[in-house]
């Protein structure tokens, strides 16, 4: 294992073992690519979402918030391209029948020597008489798992599981997930077909359209991004709003994507939050609202890292672009397997605001009064994802440290806005006083609304570990001391620095501390 898979590994331990992440049902074995958010997980992306809605919503006037219905006519799907393009390059191996998007499968060039490989020699024996019943032609060398002596084809990659270059044709996968809305059975539609032998004669792709069209009756989709609710409510709150160009509408939410490739935990899955803002603008403004949108996001994600040098800003190369976006960059991290996306900042143009137009039959453009000219404004829109904006500040605070005693502490270094407990308090000892103590302090930091606990479990280094583990920033320690002067100590859990304050200067103390977080 290298070190990198480990630090992965390590975290997603980390976060089942402390109430972070849970793979979803796991009781019942687990549904694919689908995850929990426990006690300290749901904090931890409230916290981030909350973080992302101030910045974009509550600090500025020219931008305001809406929270849409995941579920949306079909004709915004048509609209917005979805339902025709949104779709991977499906591909399957003929050899080990894995599944792929051929997209995402490793690159090699024509001719290049492969070395197809097996989980035992069983299969591989297997994958040998697939090539000489399929590929007579062709001769190979099988030793123990590996198979040598193929070389790629012109397809230009392989299987990412067994790199055989041995691929079915591309399909087209749409990644939305269709549902019916309202009293339609296409099941029962489907049957009375059956019987009525409306399908007899026809070809598998005949038959195929045929049940499409019963299907697509009543059909409803989960909407795979956030992004269309705004321009479709574009007009409604720039009326109601009275809105002037150039202004910003921001949503967070829910989307989702039937992903062929669910990978690396949280980072991509079927069921993931977005943050996301279309801003609304001239044109021939836009390059300079392109600009300075990626330098506020990209000062934002870096504001509450350890290690900010991890962020880049990427512009996309123009055969990268989305055929209606003018330029794009990519937000990417360097994750613990390399870069990967985290936010698509892209210039959008006038596309979306005129198709939804088009096929609304609306009008969808700005009065500049001032101007007296009439045109539909160009969008910038920064579109981040907030479930992997989780995992990657699980990433960036994950720490371990050797200590004096040789023994090594795990912490996750949150910054405190992020932290999903912002202090402990702790008693010493379970009497003489100390838990009730402790106890009226707790509820005065929750009078204060600071997330604060109770911690009376185990011995004081015990619960400094755990505070350590779940990043609590402060944990505040009630002893015989206390009693006797009404003093604590506050412990720093990054330096495990411990100083003696007065009980009654804890809650400004944590306040301050809290506020100059904040930089
Ligand atoms: P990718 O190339 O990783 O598939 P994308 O370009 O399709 O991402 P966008 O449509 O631009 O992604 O969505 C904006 C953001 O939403 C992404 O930058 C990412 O953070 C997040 N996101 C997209 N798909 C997923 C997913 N399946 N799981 C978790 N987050 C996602």
């Amino acid at each position: 294992m290298s070190v990198k898979d480990d630090v992965m590994q390590k975290v997603v331990s980390l976060c089942k073992r402390r109430g972070f992440v849970f793979q979803s049902s796991e009781i019942y074995g687990g549904l694919k690519s689908a995850y929990d958010y426990g006690p300290l997980g749901v904090e931890l992306k409230r916290n981030l979402m909350n973080l992302w809605w101030r910045e974009m919503v509550h600090s500025r006037e020219d931008v305001v918030g809406l929270d849409a219905s995941i579920m949306m006519h079909p004709r915004v799907w048509q609209a917005s391209g979805h339902l025709a393009g949104f779709s991977d390059p499906l591909v399957d191996c003929l050899i080990c029948k894995e599944r792929f998007r051929a997209d995402k499968a490793p690159r090699k060039s024509n001719g290049e020597a492969l070395v197809l490989t097996y989980a035992d020699k069983d299969r591989a024996k297997t994958a040998a008489t697939w090539l000489e019943q399929n590929q007579p032609e062709l001769t190979f060398d099988r030793q123990g798992k590996e198979i040598h002596g193929i070389s790629a084809s012109n397809r230009g990659y392989v299987c990412p599981v067994c790199s055989s270059p041995f691929l079915s044709t591309e399909r087209q996968f749409n990644l939305m997930f269709r549902s019916h809305i309202g009293p339609v059975d296409p099941i029962g539609s489907l049957a009375q077909n059956i019987a009525a032998g409306d399908f007899n004669g026809l070809s598998p792709e005949e038959i195929r359209q045929k049940l499409d069209q019963v299907t697509k009756e009543g059909a409803i989709y989960l909407r795979p991004e956030t992004a269309q609710a705004m321009f479709v409510q574009f007009d409604n709150i720039m009326t109601s709003m009275s809105m002037k160009v150039p202004f910003g509408i921001a949503q967070m939410g829910k989307s989702f994507r039937n992903e062929i490739t669910t990978e690396h935990f949280i980072f991509r899955s079927c069921e993931f939050e977005q943050m996301e803002m279309e801003f609304f603008c001239e044109p021939g403004t836009d390059d300079q609202w392109m600009q300075y949108w990626v330098e506020k996001r990209m000062g934002w994600w870096k504001k509450w890292a350890n290690y900010p040098e991890k962020f880049v800003a990427r512009a996309h190369e123009p055969e990268e672009l989305a055929h209606y976006a003018k330029a794009c960059f990519d937000i990417e991290y360097e994750y613990p397997w390399g870069f990967g996306e985290l936010e698509g900042i892209a210039n959008r143009t006038d596309y979306d605001l005129k198709k939804h137009a088009e096929y609304s039959n609306k009008k969808l453009s700005y009065f500049d009064q001032a101007n007296n000219k009439r045109y539909v404004p160009y969008v910038i829109e920064p579109a981040a994802g907030a479930t992997r904006g989780v995992l990657v500040y699980l990433l960036d605070a994950y720490c371990e440290e050797t200590l004096e005693n040789g023994e090594t502490r795990t912490v996750m270094k949150f910054h405190p806005q992020l932290s999903p407990i912002k202090v402990a308090v702790l008693p010493l000892v379970k009497k003489d006083g100390m838990p009730e103590k402790a106890r009226s302090l707790v509820d005065a930091f929750f009078k204060r609304g600071i997330s604060a606990s109770l911690d009376v479990q185990q011995s004081i280094g015990h619960r400094y570990r755990r505070h350590d583990e779940i990043g609590t920033p402060w944990c505040l320690t009630i002893d015989g001391q206390t009693m006797e002067d009404q003093t604590i100590t506050i412990r720093d859990r990054d330096t495990m620095a411990q100083k003696r304050i007065s009980i009654d200067a804890a809650i400004e103390e944590i306040e301050r501390l809290l506020r100059e977080s904040w930089g």
